[in-house]
């Protein structure tokens, strides 16, 4: 029998052990934040990739602000040697969760199977995909197939905050890094049968607006910074927002509302903040935070740009505005290069596996990839793996187990293809 029909096979068998693991993990509360349980679910899956013939490191992310002693940033990774140690294939999920939230109607945390999907916070996003990744190496494994190739699995924190004592961490320290990772898998949650290469950039930023306080029964005497606040507000949507939505990218960003650039008010604070007893005041402070995600295309100068003009011509404009602008982060876009072999490998994998041409997607939002790609310099990175990315933090919130079983065989042969099987 073919290499490639004997380690298929070796998911079927396996296919119930992985959707156990998944299930394992997803019993781990990993919450962030602020970061529950992090050590407990690396060694998890340290203890399973030991098993399966890895040499395992914890990589505790000394040093990062995120890192304390109650809640400690614990990554993993796992080394399985092929007989060449070379090509490096990396398969990374991040095992932190974002809360529950409320509107449940099965536990959160007791990985539940029923007909046919396993559920729980972190089932897709990405408990089941870490578990693929591990199901496809030992597959490999018990097939008995032993390859040129090197696969490297890791598990890391933080990725629903930004990745910085996770993915980030790891590529300042030079773990995974441009001369000794060639491809990298994220089995993030972008369905089981297409590909995606990268995502928009992110720029939020906060504006302070100051007035002047004054008797609330004589309003004309202050300069209320809520008032300027809404006059903030209704310029961006009156003169900025029609711009952006005229833009739209040619990186295939789903869905097709999230292809163009867009601008979100996250929050907006102004007067007094406590809304039990209130003294009758002119609100001489105002703070809006802003989401403004924006193309490949546009790049980062230009989008700030744009937000610095505008403040200056209401600065102009409307007396006594007077306004403070602060960047709180910056997230370039990525996108993995045309004619990437990992793209073209996943593509003949998806296609044998699933019968299906795979469309390449971006991302609405960012993941690792960005780290991969602009720190570790590892530029044949895509994100590809189960589940369905509109369920992500939802309440109940479910991973198909064929869709596990389906991206476990893609990843499996994605490996033999790219680590040299014969
Ligand atoms: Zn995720």
């Amino acid at each position: 029998m073919h290499d490639r029909d004997r380690v298929l096979r070796e998911v079927d068998a396996i296919a119930d052990e992985a959707v156990a693991f998944a299930a394992e993990l997803i019993r781990i509360p990993t919450v962030n934040p602020p970061g529950d349980a992090y050590e407990d679910c690396a060694r998890a899956i340290g203890e399973r990739l030991r098993r399966d013939g890895f040499d395992v490191e914890y990589l505790v992310a000394e040093g990062s602000a995120e890192h304390t002693r109650l809640h400690p940033r614990v990554n993993v990774v796992g080394t399985r040697d092929g007989t060449a140690r070379a090509p490096v294939l990396h398969i990374n999920g991040h095992f932190d969760v974002v809360p529950p939230g409320a509107g449940w109607t099965v536990e959160p945390f007791a990985g539940v199977v029923r007909d046919g999907r396993l559920y729980g916070r972190g089932s897709c996003d990405m408990k089941a995909g870490i578990a693929a990744g591990l199901a496809a190496a030992e597959a490999i494994r018990r097939a008995g197939v032993s390859l040129p190739g090197t696969i490297e699995i890791s598990g890391t924190v933080d990725e629903e905050s930004g990745g910085f004592a996770g993915v980030a961490w790891l590529a300042r320290q030079g773990r995974v890094a441009a001369w000794r990772t060639d491809y990298v898998i994220i089995p993030e949650p972008l369905g089981v049968d297409r590909i995606c290469i990268g995502h928009r950039g992110v720029y939020w930023f906060e504006v302070i607006l100051r007035g002047r306080i004054a008797h609330g029964s004589m309003p004309f005497l202050g300069v209320s910074a809520i008032e300027h606040m809404g006059v903030l507000l209704e310029a961006l949507r009156n003169e900025l927002m029609p711009t952006l939505a005229d833009r739209v990218t040619r990186m295939p960003v789903v869905p097709p509302g999230a292809a163009r650039a867009t601008l979100n008010v996250n929050a907006v604070l102004g007067g007094q903040a406590n809304d039990a007893v209130q003294s009758p005041c002119v609100a001489d402070r105002c703070r809006a935070v802003f989401d403004r995600r924006f193309l490949i295309e546009e790049g980062f100068d230009q989008a700030k740009g744009e937000v610095v003009d505008l403040l200056e011509r209401l600065a102009q404009r409307v007396p006594d505005l007077q306004y403070e602008l602060n960047d709180m982060m910056v997230v370039h876009p990525v996108q993995t290069p045309e004619g990437s072999p990992l793209v073209a490998s996943l593509r003949r994998s998806i296609a044998e596996v699933l019968g299906r041409e795979a469309p390449l997607v971006a991302s609405p939002g960012t993941y690792d990839q960005k780290h991969f790609a602009r720190i570790a310099g590892v530029e044949h990175c895509v994100a590809y793996g189960p589940g369905v990315l509109e369920l992500a933090h939802q309440p109940d919130e479910w991973c198909s187990v064929d869709d596990l079983v389906n991206s476990t065989k893609v990843i499996a042969l994605t490996a033999l293809d790219l680590l040299g099987a014969t």
